[in-house]
């Protein structure tokens, strides 16, 4: 799927992708939270592009270990820690390994999955990232890894559907669970984002 110059390309474009969507981002959590969410991943990413040269001789547990290390330490906030975690588990995954399969790909979106529940303690539909991580997850899965352009694309599906999933539940879990039935309506910044990166991910494989 991808070689370990293609995941550095990515991980670019990603940082790019999160920059762009910076504001819209952090509108979304100005409705339901405090309204940092986009400027605080993009200063993370930003601090991902200036670290990943000193890590590009690695391999891609050890380059994905570096981002999530760094988003932990610049982004604040839950998703910082979350987000910073499921990199982490995510190059666990895939450790001294110099090129990822679509196989790999489940699997390390299985384990950032189970890094943001171990620090989260959320389950599916607390209106969180993980209501688009989830989904993503299973329709990959389902859609299985021969095509990987096409195990990518039923993911990406899957996630805006559950972005649009959020919009009609009440959040249980971080800032926006404060705001009770008034977070009904509103989409989650954290399954946004998500959706940023995966469809980053999949127009580029
Ligand atoms: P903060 O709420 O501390 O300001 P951010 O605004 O950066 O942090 O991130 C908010 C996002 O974090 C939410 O939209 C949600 O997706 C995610 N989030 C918050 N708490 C949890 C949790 N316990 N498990 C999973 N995701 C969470
Ligand atoms: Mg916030």
């Amino acid at each position: 799927m991808a070689t370990k110059t293609q995941v550095i390309d990515i991980i670019h474009k990603v940082s790019a992708a999160i920059g762009e969507n910076a504001q819209f981002l952090t509108d979304l959590d100005n409705a339901i939270g405090d309204g940092d969410h986009g400027i605080n991943l993009a200063r993370g990413f930003k601090k991902v592009e200036e670290e990943l040269p000193a890590v590009a001789d690695k391999d891609i547990g050890a380059i994905l270990k570096k981002v999530g290390m760094t988003l932990v330490s610049t982004v604040g906030g839950a998703s910082g820690p979350l987000y910073g975690t499921a990199f982490m588990k995510a190059g666990d995954a895939v450790k001294e390994k110099e090129e990822v399969t679509a196989e790999d790909f489940i699997a390390m979106l299985e384990a950032g999955i189970g890094g943001v529940q171990l620090r989260g303690k959320a389950e599916k539909g607390e209106k969180t990232m993980l209501d688009a991580m989830i989904p993503a997850l299973d329709a990959m899965r389902e859609a299985g890894t021969a095509d990987a352009k096409a195990m990518l694309e039923a993911g990406l599906k899957a996630a805006k559907e559950g972005v649009e999933y959020t919009k009609t539940i009440i959040a249980t879990k971080g800032r926006a669970s404060y705001l009770g039935e008034r977070s009904i309506g509103h989409q989650d910044p954290g399954a946004s984002s998500f959706t940023v990166i995966l469809e980053t991910v999949a127009n580029t494989v």
